[in-house]
């Protein structure tokens, strides 16, 4: 029995298929009895880019995705704009071959990357961790690709899109629904979708969920704790709720209340971090108490998020919850335990898991360049 999206999906003849890390293509397109082929069929792409790898997926008329998994180039980020742009498009190539594509029968490119960028795709001025060659600074990394390609480009930053991904498969591409997504990675990404559009804001920065301030003395186990965010704040979600809260904050904090713990004799706490979330999953009591403050400060951030905008979902996504099906659910019960009490209207909302693991920014770039195709009517 599939999850419930899935079914709400092929309803909606939206259909996708399983998940999977494997990067495997599936022939969607020749499977017998499934739709012909036209040779009028237009298709969008979704190119998410990231810090080593560049993902592609390509989306159907149909809302099918084509490519299940991951479907992975070497990013060539570090080299500057004409070496990567000219990456993406050769990757994009070699994508659309694989999954049986035509380039001439594409009508618009959806990108994402990670901030921090305007929300139409200026990088900052500043440069950033993904971007640290001179010639990133300011530039238009949408228009840039779009003059590369020829091709409408649409731009989302990576929470962003897999936030749209996460709301998208769960109310399907023509909604009127509002979500809240945060995904937890390195930091805390995210996004909000209101009325089925993202939220991007004035200056790009709509969706930045990770630094918004709660009320974290309120949760059970670490009393006197001061988590500290790289942004300069105290106590907002993604001081507690991220891997590098684990790393800066959580497990130093949890090592010293115990003792003889095998993370202790790691020599790195980078290393050391990394095993908290496979530990956790084994059921290490320890690694099970950092996990369950991070639900906790999800659970207190997603009930600020109830009384601002009344949603039809909460979705969790990232590599934090990428984790078998028990431990997804121990980790959703805990969100619900941190938060307060609801109103009756609002105690059902339901909290769902973002599906397709790492392909979700993909597919969530492919989805706004959907989006512009109608809106457009290319
Ligand atoms: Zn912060």
């Amino acid at each position: 029995m599939p999850p419930r999206h899935e079914l709400d999906l092929a309803r909606r003849g939206q259909g996708f298929p399983p998940s999977s890390r494997s990067g495997r293509i599936v022939g969607l397109r020749t499977a017998p009895g499934n739709f012909r082929l036209s040779p009028a069929e237009k298709f969008v792409a979704g190119i998410d880019l990231g810090g080593t790898a560049v993902n592609y997926t390509f989306l159907d008329e149909r809302g099918q995705f084509l490519i299940e998994g991951l479907c992975e180039h070497p990013a060539r980020s570090v080299e500057g704009p004409t070496v990567c742009l000219g990456q993406i498009a050769d990757g994009l190539a070699h994508a659309a071959s694989r999954a049986g594509v035509s380039l001439t029968a594409l009508t618009a490119v959806g990108l994402d990357t990670p901030g921090p960028a305007s929300a139409t795709g200026i990088l900052s001025r500043r440069g950033s961790t993904n971007f640290v060659h001179p010639e990133w600074a300011g530039f238009d990394i949408r228009a840039g690709l779009e003059q590369r390609l020829g091709l409408p480009v649409t731009y989302l930053n990576d929470g962003n899109a897999a936030a749209l991904w996460g709301h998208v498969s769960i109310f399907g591409s023509e909604n009127q629904a509002t979500s809240v997504s945060a995904i937890i990675g390195t930091g805390l990404g995210g996004g909000v979708i209101t009325s089925g559009r993202v939220v991007t804001g004035r200056n790009g920065f709509g969706g930045e969920l990770g630094h918004v301030l709660i009320p974290y003395q309120t949760i059970p186990g670490i009393e006197g704790l001061v988590p500290r965010c790289n942004c300069g704040r105290t106590g907002d979600l993604e001081s507690l709720c991220s891997l590098t809260a684990i790393r800066q904050t959580l497990l130093p904090h949890f090592l010293s209340q115990h003792d003889g713990h095998p993370l202790a004799s790691e020599a790195d706490i980078a290393t050391a971090a990394k095993r908290v979330r496979g530990l956790a999953e084994q059921g290490d009591e320890m690694c099970r108490d950092i996990f369950r403050v991070q639900a906790r400060a999800l659970g207190l951030f997603f009930d600020e998020m109830i009384n601002v905008f009344d949603p039809d979902a909460l979705i969790v996504g990232g590599g934090a919850i990428e984790a078998d099906e028990d431990f997804r659910t121990w980790f959703i019960q805990e969100i619900r335990a941190g938060m307060p009490n609801q109103r009756d209207e609002q105690a059902e909302l339901p909290i769902r898991v973002i599906p397709g693991g790492d392909s979700a920014g993909a597919r969530g770039a492919a989805l706004d360049a959907a989006r512009l195709v109608r809106e457009r009517g290319l």
